[in-house]
């Protein structure tokens, strides 16, 4: 790669340019690396800043799509399968079950076992009793309950693994805060990329022998940057809220066709209910409401009553990339959760492919059609990789789990180490090591690129304490200087609020007028 400044702009060169830095962007990255080939990947925000960051994090056993689209329940059965094998570091092998409650359709309940086998899904019944056996929470008006091989993965940690080896097997590079405004196109390809520093205003371009558009919900809009009309999504807008508590042992799935609330997935110490979905025309800027929080609660407690007694400390919403077929009436549960790869040589730009749609379950298998796509185009014949390499644990990728940070620093007995996340008990030699080795420059590390790196403003207080002491720490190191902290630790605290503002109740009350005090009396923050 070199760099150059003609006019001011700053040039950057790569053999290819992948656009997005969700699970299929950096899966991407990882999948041409270890074919030897490198590449720059490019975020508007950071990673997991779209629906990579925003889900269950269930990487499914194909369960719930066996009635209504095999190909994607076998997709998925598949991949979760390899995933186990080669991403165990980010898998928590907890198991699953569908359960159907008094008033659910017992016709569909009763197909359930056909449908998983013909989609090669083992599904074991459970009489009630063995179903509340595995997972007391459960109501005791179960009719019917199935066991299948459901998991749970940790999308932060797989993007930020993904990335860092991809650095470590070649000179790829990752750039936060890049996006991608336009297009130069001409003889039948992409010669460069306009993009903005979303920080600095910097204009950036950057040449590629061939461009990735992974960009999510978002691959509609950069498709069309380039000219091509032929991406059409469907915009899914799904909303979840975390408990401070994890509810179930394992994950558990109404049985019945899905809807609202019918999904309670462990995630470490917490648990995570969802989802809706509703189609939306935008998918920037969206945020979870007070009706959609009640109306999951009012679904999930039909499943596992405690849930009406459960401390909820967030409610976060995602956009699904869903792809339209043809005359779709436009109906997000409808539609297909299968992928398309689009090789735009039929838009006549013979260097350009987009990636969208899919699961975080099947991102594995997106980024192989991408990378045996580009490896074709740019002559090399080696293979996919990722079904037989594990993904190895890179230095300071090890915070985004819940209860590690708390396990080593008891381990380690160290006075000195101060703790400046009570509640996830992330201390300064953690956020040390962050800075210094995963992802990211230390120039990015802003409060809010640290929280996507480890477990801060994840607790019960969602960052009322720690997000002033991380900003203090970052100010002590030099990161910060003059406002540039306090702008980031209110945007930071801004972005939490907006999660909590629809699960306010409770003892969660109380908790956030001590936030309130704290940033907006003591700091004299303006939050509006
Ligand atoms: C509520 C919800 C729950 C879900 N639950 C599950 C689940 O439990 N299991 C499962 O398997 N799947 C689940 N999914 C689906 C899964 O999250 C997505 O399929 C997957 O994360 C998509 O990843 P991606 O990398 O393709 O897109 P994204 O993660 O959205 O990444 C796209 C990236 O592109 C960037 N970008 C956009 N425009 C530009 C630009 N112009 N320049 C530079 N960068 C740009 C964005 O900032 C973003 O980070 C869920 C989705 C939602 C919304």
């Amino acid at each position: 790669m070199k760099t150059n400044s003609p006019a001011g702009t700053k040039t950057l060169t790569t053999k290819v340019l992948i656009i997005g830095g969700g699970v299929t962007g950096t899966g991407v990255m990882r999948d041409l690396a270890l074919r030897n080939i490198s590449s720059i990947l490019i975020d508007q925000h950071d990673l997991n800043s779209g629906a990579s960051g925003s889900n269950h994090g269930l990487l499914h056993s194909g369960g719930r799509y066996a009635a209504k689209d095999r190909d994607t329940a076998i997709e998925c059965r598949v991949e979760g399968e390899i995933l186990k094998r080669v991403a165990s570091n980010c898998i928590d092998p907890c198991g699953g079950m569908f359960v159907a409650v008094d008033g659910d359709d017992l016709d569909f309940a009763s197909q359930f076992p056909d449908h998983c086998q013909a989609a090669g899904i083992s599904c074991t019944p459970l009489s009630p009793s063995q179903a509340m056996e595995r997972e007391p929470s459960l109501t005791k008006k179960i009719v019917a309950a199935y066991e299948v091989a459901d998991a749970t993965i940790d999308p932060f940690r797989l993007t930020l693994e993904s990335v860092n080896h991809a650095m470590e097997l070649t000179d790829s590079f990752y750039m936060p805060h890049t996006r991608v405004e336009a297009f130069e196109i001409g003889d039948g390809e992409i010669r460069a990329a306009l993009c903005r520093d979303g920080r600095s205003g910097e204009q950036i371009r950057i040449e590629a022998e061939e461009v990735v558009n992974a960009a999510g919900a978002w691959a509609m809009r950069v498709a069309r940057l380039a000219g091509c009309n032929n991406v059409n999504l469907l915009y899914s807008k799904g909303t979840l809220i975390i408990s401070n508590s994890r509810m179930s042992s394992g994950v558990i799935n109404r049985l019945r066709p899905p809807g609202d609330g019918d999904i309670l997935v462990p995630g470490g110490t917490v648990s995570l209910l969802g989802t809706t979905s509703a189609t939306i025309e935008n998918p920037d800027r969206i945020t979870p409401t007070v009706d959609e929080v009640d109306r999951i609660l009012a679904e999930g407690t039909d499943m596992v009553p405690s849930l009406a007694d459960a401390r909820f400390i967030r409610a976060f919403a995602g956009v699904r990339p869903l792809l339209m077929a043809s005359g779709h009436g436009g109906d997000g549960r409808e539609a297909s959760r299968g992928f398309a790869l689009f090789d735009h040589k039929e838009q006549n730009l013979r260097n350009f492919a987009t990636v969208t749609g899919g699961k975080l379950t099947t991102f594995r298998l997106m980024a192989e059609r991408v990378g045996d796509l580009i490896a074709k185009r740019l002559g090399s014949s080696a293979p996919c990789k990722t079904a037989v390499v594990p993904l190895p644990s890179g230095p300071a990728i090890c915070w985004t789990e819940p209860g590690f940070s708390a396990r080593d620093w008891y381990a380690r007995q160290d006075p000195t180490d101060r703790i400046l996340c009570e509640c996830e008990m992330v201390s300064e030699s953690s956020i040390d090591s962050i800075i210094n080795e995963a992802p990211g420059s230390e120039a990015d590390m802003s409060v809010k690129a640290i929280s996507l790196r480890s477990r801060v403003g994840k607790g019960s207080c969602q960052g009322a304490f720690c997000s002033i002491r991380v900003t203090s720490y970052l100010y002590d190191k030099g990161i910060y200087s003059s406002e540039a902290g306090l702008a980031h630790l209110r945007d930071f605290v801004k972005e939490r609020f907006k999660g909590v503002r629809p699960v306010l109740w409770g003892a969660h009350v109380a908790q956030m007028e001590l936030a309130e005090a704290l940033h907006c009396d003591l700091m004299g923050l303006d939050l509006k």
